[in-house]
């Protein structure tokens, strides 16, 4: 399911930018077409118009890429001093904190920005349904081609116990990415509208869909910066208690993917009152339940209050846990 709607960051990239697009394109038209009705002399139009696609645009850059990055950061600041060694020499930069932390920000994003080219977008997800129990996880992944089996697969080949057919640079890469994924719920659950990619929202910080609010909008709401959202999380982990902390970094990826799911059925699904589809995996929205496209989702100030916790707990254990993982394989 490469063909995915909206499931990743440089399908949203475009598709906002074409929104935002038309949009400027209409501004500027209005500046330059309407004669009378601009308020604006001919002179100063070209530079207003300019400042309009710019002011406009800018909320496309402020999506998932924002979790993943924010992840990536959390992570490099918990490596042990050989695994950051170790991520320093796969990654091709210097073995210093701000180095590692600005390369694995970096490569975090790459298996978005390539996942049409190398066919890999199924990797990033895992379609489990609403019906699904724990131990679909294995059923729901078929040729080890979902989020879960994947982290596995590339933590097995750093560690030097398997080799996937793609050298550890790209290794590395793909497991930054797949530990940001499986902690974003809706990359875990499916209920026939492509995990919440066919149910419409009123456009809140760029999102226009169920799966996009959740993707980046949530993250933007509470800070669209990775630095500043990365030291925030920081000061926020100094104060968990230490068994808290210690809890958080472990577990398997089956049970993060399990705990993802979780979330996704209650604050997503059964908070948002989605209807409840059966089993069904529609390759297209055009193909999805008609009481799916034509839900109409309220998403207001409580709800979204009410989520800013829950992402903002997701990223922390996924920067904690990655951290934990890259440790162990890169000793
Ligand atoms: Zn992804």
């Amino acid at each position: 399911m490469s063909n995915r709607d909206c499931k990743n960051i440089s399908d949203i990239h475009s598709r906002c930018l074409t929104v935002t697009g038309f949009w400027s394109g209409w501004y500027a038209a209005m500046l330059y077409s309407v004669e009378g009705a601009s308020p604006f002399p001919m002179r100063y139009r070209r530079s207003i118009s300019l400042l309009a696609c710019y002011l406009i645009a800018i909320p496309g850059f402020s999506w998932w890429a924002t979790g993943h990055r924010t992840v990536a950061r959390i992570a490099a600041s918990h490596l042990t001093p050989a695994a950051r060694a170790r991520v320093a020499q796969i990654l091709g930069v210097r073995d210093t904190p701000a180095a590692v932390a600005a390369a694995m920000a970096k490569a975090s994003v790459w298996p978005d920005e390539t996942k049409k080219a190398t066919h890999t977008g199924e990797w990033h997800y895992i379609d489990l349904t609403l019906q699904d129990g724990k131990r679909a996880i294995r059923e729901r992944c078929p040729g080890e081609n979902c989020v879960t089996a994947r982290i596995e697969l590339f933590r097995d080949q750093l560690a030097g116990r398997k080799s996937t057919g793609v050298g550890d640079r790209d290794a590395l890469r793909y497991l930054i990415h797949f530990v940001g994924d499986v902690h974003q719920p809706l990359h875990a659950a499916s209920n026939a509208d492509l995990s919440g990619n066919c149910e419409q929202i009123r456009p809140f910080e760029g999102a226009d869909t169920l799966h996009a609010l959740w993707d980046g909008g949530i993250v933007a709401a509470i800070n669209p910066d990775d630095h500043v959202l990365a030291r925030h999380l920081e000061s926020y982990i100094a104060r968990l208690d230490p068994r808290e902390r210690s809890r958080w970094s472990r577990g398997t990826p089956e049970e993060w993917t399990w705990e993802s799911h979780q979330i996704a059925r209650q604050d997503v699904y059964q908070r948002l009152h989605v209807p409840l589809e059966p089993p069904f995996f529609p390759r297209s929205c055009r193909t999805a339940p008609d009481e799916i496209t034509r839900f109409r989702l309220v998403i207001d100030d409580l709800y979204l209050n009410d989520m800013k916790p829950v992402i903002r707990d997701q990223l922390t254990k996924a920067g904690l846990r990655l951290a934990r993982l890259l440790n162990q394989a890169l000793r």
